[in-house]
C-alpha cells in the first residue's frame, strides 16, 4: 500500500476527481476527510470508503469560507490525529463565464472565491497542520487552460487556474525546507460532470476533442492515479511542478485525423 497510515483532506471530494481520489487513497491505506458542499454525495463517498482498507469521514466545507477550511483541517487532526496530504481540488466552471466583455462581475468573483481563494484558505490552515506533522504534501488542481489559451472563452476560470499555478510554485519554494512538497495537477478535458455540463451538446464535445491527440476525454480515475503519484513517496523529489495529465493536448499543434 502506497499511503499506509497517511491522513488526507480532499476538497471537492464528493464528485469527479475528488471522489475517485478519495477512494483510491483509501484503497492505498489512507484515512480520508472528504470535504465538499454537496452533503449527500460526500457522505456516500465516506460510506464507500468504509468498504476499503482505509477510513473516511465527511465534513461540510465551502472552500471559499475561511472558517470552513479551518474546520476541515481540524477534522483531520481530531478524527485521525494528523494531516499528511492536502488535496485542494474543489472547483467550479460557471456556464455564464465568458469573455471579458460578457462575463458578469459576480461570476468572476464567485469563480475566484472558490477556485483561487479556496486554495489559499486550504493552505492557510493546512500548512500549520503539515508543520505540526513534520511535513507532508499539498496538491492543487489547476487545469490545462492555465498554460494555453482556449478559443472558447471562460476568462474567470482560466485566470483562476493560472493563479493556482503561480501560487503552487511560490508555496513549493517557500515551504521546501519544511519537508512540504507542493505540486499542481493540470488535467486535460475530462468526462466528469463539471465539463459535460459545460459542453452540453455532442457538437461542443467533438469540437473540444479535435484538440486532444488521444482523441478522447480523460477519466477522473486517471487523475486520481496522478494525484496518488504526487501524494506518495514515489514523487519525493518532485515539487513546484505543473503536472499535465492531458492526453497530449498542450503538446500538440496539429492533432492526428
Ligand atoms: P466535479 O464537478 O465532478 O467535482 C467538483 C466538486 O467540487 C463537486 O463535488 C462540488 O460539489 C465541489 N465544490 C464546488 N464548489 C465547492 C465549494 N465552494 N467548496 C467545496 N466544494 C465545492 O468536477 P471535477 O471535474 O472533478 O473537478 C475537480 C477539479 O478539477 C476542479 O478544480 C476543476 O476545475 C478541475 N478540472 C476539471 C477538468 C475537467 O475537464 N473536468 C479539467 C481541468 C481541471
Amino acid at each position: 500500500m502506497r499511503l499506509k497510515d497517511k491522513v488526507a483532506v480532499i476538497t471537492g471530494g464528493a464528485s469527479g476527481i475528488g471522489r475517485e481520489t478519495a477512494l483510491l487513497f483509501a484503497n492505498e491505506g489512507a484515512s480520508v476527510v472528504v470535504a465538499d458542499v454537496s452533503d449527500e454525495a460526500g457522505k456516500d463517498v465516506a460510506a464507500e470508503i468504509g468498504k476499503t482498507v482505509g477510513h473516511g469521514c465527511f465534513v461540510h466545507a465551502d472552500v471559499s469560507k475561511a472558517a470552513d477550511c479551518e474546520s476541515m483541517i481540524s477534522m483531520a487532526e481530531t478524527a485521525f490525529g494528523k494531516l499528511d496530504i492536502l488535496f485542494n481540488n474543489a472547483g467550479i466552471m460557471d456556464g455564464a463565464d465568458d469573455d471579458a466583455v460578457t462575463t458578469a462581475e459576480a461570476i468572476w468573483d464567485r469563480t475566484m472565491a472558490i477556485n483561487l481563494k479556496g486554495v489559499f484558505f486550504g493552505c492557510k490552515y493546512g500548512v500549520p497542520a503539515l508543520r505540526r506533522n513534520g511535513g507532508g504534501v499539498i496538491i492543487n488542481t489547476a487545469s490545462f487552460v492555465a498554460v494555453v489559451g482556449a478559443a472558447t472563452p471562460q476568462l474567470a476560470y482560466t485566470a483562476s487556474k493560472g493563479g493556482v499555478l503561480a501560487m503552487t510554485r511560490e508555496l513549493a519554494t517557500v515551504h521546501a525546507r519544511e519537508n512540504i512538497r507542493v505540486n499542481a495537477l493540470c488535467p486535460g478535458p475530462l468526462r466528469t460532470e463539471l465539463l459535460m455540463n459545460y459542453l452540453d451538446t455532442e457538437e461542443k464535445r467533438e469540437r473540444r476533442l479535435v484538440h486532444v491527440p488521444m482523441g478522447r476525454f480523460g477519466e477522473a480515475k486517471e487523475m486520481a492515479q496522478a494525484a496518488l503519484y504526487l501524494a506518495s513517496e514515489e514523487s519525493s523529489y518532485v515539487t513546484g511542478t505543473s503536472f499535465l495529465v492531458d492526453g497530449g493536448l498542450t503538446s500538440a499543434y496539429v492533432t492526428p485525423e
